[in-house]
């Protein structure tokens, strides 16, 4: 069992508690070293690093970086960023800048197939308005009666060909890249088994090209152990470390009690031969 979890979400993006409680919760569930990596925004890591000295566990700085690469949204998580770093704050600030206006679109889209009032209700969600996201319109659509939770909103809309779905530029990979690596962080390619399931998914060659995209571009780690992968993914994905000689990252992905594929904590073990990203920051400490 891997006592890292190197990637969940607070209140401050699209999780349900708050940093503090999301660090009670991590303790109490044994993780020893915590990073929190809400998409797009910093706003959390001072409040969970507190929380996190209180606890006796080892915090990281953390982020989940929206990107537009070709047709597909990718997601790289910056580990031991600076969130003080004056270009990954205002590169945050442009990705998030877009987020209101696509909510309007999303609203009118699913009003569009006879389901009215959403922005309103999805507005309730998040804690910071300018942070509205997909899963804050899944939380009303549940919460409204149109599906039983928010899993099944996400097989009936807000993706790609449902209605709901909008398609959004968010940020470039390379500078995604580039404000992780300039704050003295670690860009690791989040989740990468999701890219390739689901419609209008990426094939197993484009897999390859962004990852090898991604390296080129400075990236050096990926999330081999996921919330979101299988088993065989992880030994799929521990492969692709080595072939393009990436350090091997896990994460739950936890957003909340109710809603996640994999509570905080207790990862199963990377595949035998992986080279775990903290062995890099124990090198450079
Ligand atoms: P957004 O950044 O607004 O496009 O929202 C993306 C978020 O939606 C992801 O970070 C997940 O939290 C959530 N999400 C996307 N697809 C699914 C899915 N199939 N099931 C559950 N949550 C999903
Ligand atoms: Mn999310
Ligand atoms: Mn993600
Ligand atoms: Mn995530």
């Amino acid at each position: 069992m891997l006592h890292h979890d190197l990637h969940c979400h607070s209140n401050v993006s699209d999780g349900t508690l708050t940093p503090t409680e999301l660090v009670a919760r991590a303790a109490a569930r044994e993780v020893k070293v915590l990073a929190l990596t809400d998409h797009d925004d910093v706003a959390g890591l001072a409040e969970a690093a507190q929380a996190a000295a209180q606890h006796g566990i080892e915090f990281i700085n953390g982020v989940e970086i929206s990107v537009s690469w070709r047709s597909h949204t990718v997601h790289i998580v910056g580990l031991r960023i600076d969130p003080l770093n004056p270009a990954l704050v205002e590169g945050l600030r442009g990705i998030r800048s877009g987020r209101r206006h696509r909510a309007e679109l999303m609203a009118e889209s699913l009003a569009g197939a006879g389901i009215g009032g959403v922005l309103a209700g999805a507005l309730r969600y998040p804690s910071n308005p300018d942070m509205i996201g997909r899963t804050h319109f899944a939380r009303y659509l549940v919460e409204a009666g149109q599906c039983k939770d928010v899993k099944s909103v996400f097989n009936r809309y807000l993706v790609k060909g449902k209605p709901g779905y909008v398609p959004h530029e968010w940020g470039n990979l390379q500078e995604a890249i580039s404000w992780i690596n300039g704050s003295g962080g670690i860009a690791v390619l989040a989740h990468p088994g999701r890219y390739t399931a689901g419609r209008k998914a990426m094939g197993k060659t484009t897999l390859l090209e962004l990852l090898k995209e991604f390296t080129d571009s400075g990236g050096r780690g990926i999330e081999v152990v996921s919330g979101s992968h299988t088993p065989p993914q992880f030994a799929e994905f521990a492969r692709y470390a080595r072939e393009f000689g990436l350090l091997c990252s896990c994460g739950s992905d936890f957003h909340g009690p109710d809603e996640s594929y994999r509570d905080l904590g207790r990862l199963p073990d990377f595949p035998l031969d992986c080279q775990p990203v903290w062995n890099h920051w124990k090198t450079v400490a």
